[in-house]
């Protein structure tokens, strides 16, 4: 059996044909010279290659780059970005299979892709429902309804600090940990190799067991509470009733379809409600496989579309996690998650930092960068339709209904920040105007025109329309141009 090269997001046992299959790893320096990484992505990386080399008949071997260690005959399996596969295609004697760590095929997208205009996560996640017979009974969803989002998505429960859900298991740090931090120390001060973010306790799995570990105490503890929540935020619970398991499956340590089978089986043993499970489901096999395939389908440039002629470069102290220089309380809280654990949760990143940067008119390509760099699971695949499309609307609709954009309103209603917060979400102008609530009509004024034929945008620009302090509110959003809000 041929050895099998493992990328270091394949390292799990599923990207292998037998459990005894001879592994190639190499860990290459140069990429971290290339892009200035969260530190702590740096180190779970490199943590997990190295556990995953004491597992088993694996060579690791340590390079500037990949080309140099390829000297035996090797099967690879396809790879998570275009660079990647182009040099794998470039390179003699190995063999590429098709894609492994994600349920569906390129074959199942491409076959429901084909023909249609728009690409509408919904239907794809139907569609994948049905083809690989999750949540069915029968030919019928589960329960009878194929979206449960209206149990889900609730605000934060009054006057809670934290979700009373267990905290995950804590992680021990071992003496592989403490290598590859002196290591990233070395690499820092001697090699000039710079980091983003904190250094810190290893907050995520980098072992099979640590994430299966994970794995089995979320679906038991805090699955039955992840639907209500999932969109719900609180400044004193980064971490709420989300899974937390993106780095490990994004690494490859779990496979998306045992993930989905432990959800799917806590809703049959009436473990977990069908909505919360629905909902779960819904991230994994709908918009986690639904993002990857995009990436392909849409053409490479798709990746530098700037539908709404956003232009502005990111200020220094988003790009630099300079919490500590905002004043908004949700978004210095969501921008100290990031610089500190290189993590926050989903509506973090689309509703208060993608919202913040979109309304601003930043750079889509500069902003998928910052994330790509900036977050423990943050790979080019997931840049693209998440960042590109989903949160800027870059794209100019081709993945969404409609742009991601909200008011201070939304955060009011959807967490506790707002209490604490020198702005009022109600103020639109003035000293006391919450920039979420300026910067959307501000956004809102600025791409009437292009957003006008979209029928979900007709009531808020009828709303703007009526608004009799636009052009103060409009002058003031410039003023503040990239000032730290
Ligand atoms: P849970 O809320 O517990 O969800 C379960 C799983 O579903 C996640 O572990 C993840 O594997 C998957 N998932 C859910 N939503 C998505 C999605 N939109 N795209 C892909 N997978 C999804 N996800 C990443 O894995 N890496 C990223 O770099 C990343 N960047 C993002 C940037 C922006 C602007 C936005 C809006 C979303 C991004 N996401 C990214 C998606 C999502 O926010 C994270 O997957 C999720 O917050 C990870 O936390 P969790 O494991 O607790 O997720």
């Amino acid at each position: 059996m041929r050895r099998r090269w493992l990328f270091a997001d394949q390292l799990g046992p599923h990207f292998l044909d037998d459990p005894g299959q001879p592994v190639l790893l190499v860990e290459s320096k140069a990429v971290f010279r290339r892009r200035v990484f969260h530190r702590q992505k740096a180190h779970l990386v490199l943590s997990a290659l190295r556990h995953r080399a004491r597992d088993g008949d694996v060579r690791l071997v340590r390079a500037e780059t990949y080309a140099e260690v390829i000297d035996e005959p090797l099967t690879v399996c396809h790879p998570t970005s275009r660079a990647a596969r182009g040099l794998v295609r470039r390179l003699p004697g190995v063999e590429m299979l098709p894609p492994r760590g994600f349920v569906t095929s390129p074959q199942d997208f491409t076959a429901w892709a084909g023909g249609r205009d728009h690409l509408r996560l919904e239907d794809f996640y139907r569609h994948a429902r049905r083809l690989h017979g999750v949540l069915m009974d029968g030919g019928e969803p589960a329960g009878g309804r194929w979206n449960l989002d209206t149990d889900n998505r609730q605000p934060p429960p009054r006057g809670a600090r934290q979700l009373d859900v267990p905290a995950p298991p804590a992680i021990t740090e071992d003496d592989i940990d403490q290598e590859v931090r002196e290591e990233l120390d070395r690499w820092q001060h001697d090699d000039g190799i710079a980091f983003a973010g904190a250094d810190g306790p290893r907050l995520f799995p980098v072992t099979r067991q640590e994430a299966l570990a994970r794995l089995r105490h979320f679906v038991a503890h805090r699955l039955p509470a992840f639907g209500p929540y999932e969109d719900a935020m609180l400044a004193g619970d980064p971490w709420m009733a989300h899974s937390l398991l993106s780095p490990a499956i994004n690494l490859g340590l779990l496979d998306p379809a045992e993930v989905i089978e432990e959800a799917e089986h806590a809703y049959r043993s009436g473990a977990a409600p069908l909505a919360g499970v629905e909902g779960f489901i819904r991230q994994i096999l709908g918009w986690r496989d639904f993002v990857w395939h995009l990436y392909w389908y849409f053409e490479p440039r798709y990746r530098a579309v700037n539908e709404l002629h956003a232009r502005t470069e990111l200020p220094k102290w988003f790009a630099e996690l300079d919490a500590d220089a905002v004043e908004a309380r949700c978004l210095s809280d969501v921008l100290a998650g990031v610089r500190d654990r290189g993590w926050v949760h989903h509506i973090p990143r689309l509703m208060v930092l993608g919202n913040y940067a979109m309304q601003r008119g930043w750079r889509p390509g500069a902003v998928a960068d910052w994330f790509h760099r900036c977050f423990v699971d943050g790979y080019e695949w997931v840049m693209t339709a998440n960042v590109v499309g989903m949160s800027q609307y870059a794209d100019g609709g081709r993945m969404s209904s409609k742009p991601y954009a909200a008011g201070g309103a939304y955060v009011h209603r959807m967490s506790d920040y707002c209490g604490g917060c020198r702005y009022d979400p109600k103020v639109r102008a003035g000293a006391d105007a919450c920039p979420y609530t300026a910067g959307y009509w501000s956004f809102l004024a600025r791409h009437e025109r292009e957003l006008a034929g979209n029928h979900r945008m007709a009531q808020p620009l009828r709303g703007l329309r009526r608004l009799t302090d636009l052009d103060a509110l409009v002058e003031q959003e410039r003023a503040r141009g990239s000032r730290a809000p």
